[in-house]
């Protein structure tokens, strides 16, 4: 049976992009010309900021104490949760030392890039989590430079909670700027700081655009677009909860596409009946966010069994993926493209959003199809070595030789020949 639409987007992700591209290269160049008075210029211009950017051990110390003790006690929960996981990615990266042939040693080694530039988005909401997810990651994975920075609020700077969450998970500067300004800073070296080697984080169009034009001359983890959530539900699911999650991911901003998809008509319908009074009990800015993303980008699927189910949330391969349904192992073993998967309706998104512990930086708009989210492994670099003795280098020499010649690279061949003629100057070579 063919899947069929109850409910179908109007809008996707894939907005027009071409102002922002303009608006983004044109701040970029200004401020790569311009430098530190041109990143003010612009923090001043978006943001009403004209405070310190980087941050003094007192400002840091003194936007600590603001925070309530039991907020920092959940902050250091959720951050003790995300380095432990960190750091168990981090123990699969071993070292690689292989004798290719008799003479022929080659390794691999995991090395941190050195300066890591974290943005932290503040501009709708304090993106408490981000800074978790991405200083103490970076930190796990032993890069010497961290630094995060985030939009400040007019006359105040950044939220107190994102101070304490960056410098309690181990960012070395942290810097009140955001957006293109932000990334700028990061990447040029602005304000006495080291130009960054990566860039990750989440952010608005203009932060990802930004990324997406500065790749290449700064590693990037990814390049996100709006935040996108799916769930599988069967009849065991409760619709009271698969609507609450719904809703709770279409809060993100009123282009966030959530997607339910599942073989039970009744289930379908019910929690279309339940989305809009959950809309409407949400608070002012959250509900329009929601409301809109409902209206104009959600989707309601019906399959006509699980495996169909399976089939199109891997052809949706969203950002966020959670199954409420029998048998998890079954769908823990059969799903190939998700962000991260929540299996059961005892774990939800928002728990992996905030504090359970996996990354919250997440492919969107189908990028699962291709790549996983942020990770201790984005942050290092993989690279190989190889040593050889003189007999070692012989067979090697001598085909390198052999191909070079023929691919007509004759520089290559010489580099083996006069090896070859040093160690070996009794024997012949063809
Ligand atoms: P943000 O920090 O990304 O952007 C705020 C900045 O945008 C401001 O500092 C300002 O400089 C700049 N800006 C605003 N209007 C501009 C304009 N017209 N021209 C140039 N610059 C402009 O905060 P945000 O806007 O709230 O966006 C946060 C984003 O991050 C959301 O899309 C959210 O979904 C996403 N997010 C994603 C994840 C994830 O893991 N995928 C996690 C958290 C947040």
């Amino acid at each position: 049976m063919p899947i069929e639409y109850l409910k179908k987007a109007k809008l996707t992700a894939a907005s027009d992009a071409s102002d922002v591209q303009e608006t983004v290269q044109k701040i970029l160049a200004d401020i790569e010309a311009g430098g530190d008075e041109a990143a003010l210029d612009y923090a001043a211009r978006f943001d009403g900021y004209d405070g310190n950017i980087v941050l003094s051990e007192e400002e840091i110390a003194a936007a600590c104490r603001l925070v309530p003790e039991k907020l920092k006690q959940d902050i250091r929960f959720a951050q003790d949760n995300v380095r432990r996981f960190a750091e168990a990615q981090k123990a699969t990266l071993t070292d690689v030392e292989l004798e290719i042939i008799p003479g022929l040693v080659a390794g691999q080694k995991a090395i941190p890039v050195d300066a890591a530039g974290c943005y932290v988005p503040g501009g709708r909401y304090s993106h408490i989590a981000s800074a978790i997810m991405t200083v103490t990651t970076a930190k796990v994975a032993g890069c010497r430079h961290i630094m995060a920075c985030s939009p400040p609020r007019p006359g105040v700077g950044i939220a107190p909670a994102i101070v304490y969450a960056a410098h309690i998970s181990g960012a070395d500067t942290i810097m009140a700027i955001g957006g293109v300004q932000g990334v700028a800073a990061m990447t040029f070296g602005l304000f006495g700081l080291p130009p960054a080697n990566i860039l990750v984080g989440p952010g608005n169009q203009f932060v990802a655009e930004a990324k997406r034009i500065l790749f290449g001359r700064v590693g990037i983890d990814m390049i996100a677009g709006p935040t996108d959530s799916l769930i599988l539900a069967d009849a065991s699911a409760d619709p009271m909860v698969v609507a609450t999650d719904l809703v709770s991911q279409a809060e993100h901003g009123y282009n966030s596409p959530v997607w339910l998809v599942t073989d039970r008509r009744e289930l379908a319908e019910e929690v279309m009946r339940l989305v809009p009074e959950l809309l409407a009990d949400l608070p002012g800015l959250n509900r329009d966010n929601a409301a809109a993303a409902w209206r104009d980008y959600a989707e309601v699927i019906l399959c006509g069994d699980r495996e169909e189910m399976a089939a199109t949330s891997d052809r949706y391969a969203p950002e966020h993926l959670t199954v409420q349904a029998d048998d998890l192992d079954w769908w823990l073993e059969r799903l190939t493209c998700y962000g991260s998967l929540f299996l059961g309706e005892e774990t939800t998104v928002a728990f992996g959003d905030k504090v359970s512990g996996t990354n919250h930086v997440l492919p969107t708009s189908g990028a699962a199809s291709y790549t996983g989210g942020l990770s201790v492994h984005k942050y290092m670099k993989i690279v190989t070595w190889q040593r050889a003795t003189r007999e070692g280098a012989r067979p090697v020499a001598e085909a390198t030789a052999r191909i070079s010649r023929l691919e007509g690279m004759e520089g290559h061949a010489r580099s083996a020949d006069i090896r070859l003629a040093k160690y070996f100057p009794d024997a012949t070579f063809d």
